[in-house]
């Protein structure tokens, strides 16, 4: 039976383990946490001596953009209720605010069929789809994102205080220059898919339901093992640990891009450059219940409560609304690059994440990973970074069966 090594337990690692255990290889599976990443931040609160557990970050996903995550979900088993996407966006400049749900039903929300008149927000959101529905059928839905949006004459408020927020703050998680950057096609695409499909969805049971599934598929767990480095020859690939070294026939390298060039001093400078030219940016998360996160009024509390300023842009999770289960208990939120801390005897629990930013060069670097991991080399590279799209769940999903792919053809 082959031995197969697999570095790192996001879902990029744990979808490759479970893929390669299907294909009939001995699964070692190496996460330098001291629990499988995809589930590591998860967090404890109580609520009246009642014990709920939440995800840091909490993550989405429907069926229209995450087509891989929710057939993978479906093989598991896992169970998965839709989150109530209400979204009230605020900007600090105008200090004007406006509400919107998810999925957006254009005819009842734009008034189209009840004669109610939109409000210049949702015109141009309606104006959007409908350019984007069209562009991206003609395939004229090239360039940047910033370009994009100028060659359509979009507002400037509509951007900073809606569309930009909407995609830094939650999908993409990175700084509003690069969602400038983005390639127009592909938010194009997603908020078509997130926008008007079947709405957002969360695991029941949140992030440790899906490890403890795929774990199944592991024959060597081992957590709070950091992989110093790996190298190869013709006869096997070579494990360091930090007191031992182990054999295998092949390994999967699923860390985040930036991490490869310590971990294999010995790869290819050709190689090494594709990686390190995947650029990350850092994405801090607080879990907290500091209530000047929120909207003034709690009547307009929503589930996603978004803010911008000129200093860029947040989102605030009401955790008791996304989580429909949840007994009564003190408000809790999850603020995704907070634009101010939270008061510090507030703050539950904390982390700075990072995430791969996609441009127009992301395509010549999706290209050589897709060549590298085809190659006859023993090591090979999956991730979220490492397929085309936002890195989102579904990429590292698509990626990792991409990757076992590659291994059952040698
Ligand atoms: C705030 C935020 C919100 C998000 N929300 C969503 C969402 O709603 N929906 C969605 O689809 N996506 C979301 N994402 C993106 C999604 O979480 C990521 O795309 C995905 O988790 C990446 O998985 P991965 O397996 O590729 O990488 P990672 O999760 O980064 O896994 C890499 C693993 O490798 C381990 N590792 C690194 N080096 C070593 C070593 N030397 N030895 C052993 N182990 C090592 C790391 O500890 C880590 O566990 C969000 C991201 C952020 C930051």
């Amino acid at each position: 039976m082959p031995k197969i090594a697999i570095i790192g337990s996001g879902i990029a690692g744990l979808a490759a383990a479970y893929n390669c255990k299907r294909q009939g290889h001995h699964v070692t599976l190496f996460e330098k946490q001291a629990s499988p990443g995809m589930g590591a931040h998860g967090f404890q609160l109580n609520f009246n001596g009642h014990a709920v557990l939440g995800d840091l970050p909490s993550r989405m996903f429907n069926r229209s953009l995450w087509p891989g995550v929710a057939r993978l979900y479906d093989d598991l088993g896992i169970q998965y209720e839709k989150v109530l996407a209400e979204q009230n966006f605020f900007s600090v400049e105008t200090a004007r605010s406006f509400q919107f749900s998810i999925p957006v039903d254009w005819k009842v929300k734009l008034g189209i069929a009840t004669g109610v008149a939109a409000s210049p927000m949702h015109r141009q959101m309606q104006r959007l789809q409908q350019c984007a529905t069209r562009d991206l059928e003609q395939g004229n839905a090239g360039g940047t994102f910033a370009h994009y949006l100028k060659r359509h004459d979009f507002s400037a408020e509509f951007t900073s205080t809606f569309l930009f927020p909407a995609l830094s703050a939650t999908v993409c998680t990175c700084s509003d220059k690069a969602i400038g950057n983005y390639p127009a096609a592909i938010l194009l695409d997603a908020m078509q898919k997130i926008g008007t499909g079947d709405g957002l969805w969360r695991v029941s049971a949140g992030s440790s339901a899906v490890v403890s599934a795929l774990l199944a598929s592991v024959d060597d767990l081992c957590c709070s093992t950091p992989v110093v480095s790996v190298t190869e020859n013709d006869a096997s690939a070579t494990i360091r640990l930090q007191d031992s070294q182990l054999e295998f026939d092949r390994v999967i390298i699923a860390t985040q891009a930036n991490h490869v060039a310590q971990l294999c001093p010995e790869l290819p400078g050709s190689v090494r450059q594709v990686l390190a030219s995947f650029v990350y940016e850092p994405v801090p998360v607080i879990v907290h219940t500091d209530p000047r996160f929120m909207p003034t009024e709690k009547g307009q509390w929503s589930v996603f409560n978004f803010q911008s300023s000129s200093a860029g842009s947040m989102c605030s999770v009401w955790l008791n609304r996304f989580h429909t289960q949840w007994p009564d208990g003190e408000p809790v939120f999850q603020t995704i690059k907070p634009l101010f801390e939270p008061a510090s005897d507030t703050i539950k629990c904390a982390v700075n994440l990072q995430r791969p930013v996609v441009t127009e060069a992301s395509y010549g670097l999706w290209d050589s990973i897709a060549k590298i991991n085809r190659s006859g080399s023993r090591i090979k590279f999956c991730g979220s970074y490492a397929v085309e799209g936002i890195p989102l769940l579904e990429s590292a999903v698509v990626s990792a069966h991409r990757v076992c792919q590659d291994l059952a053809g040698g």
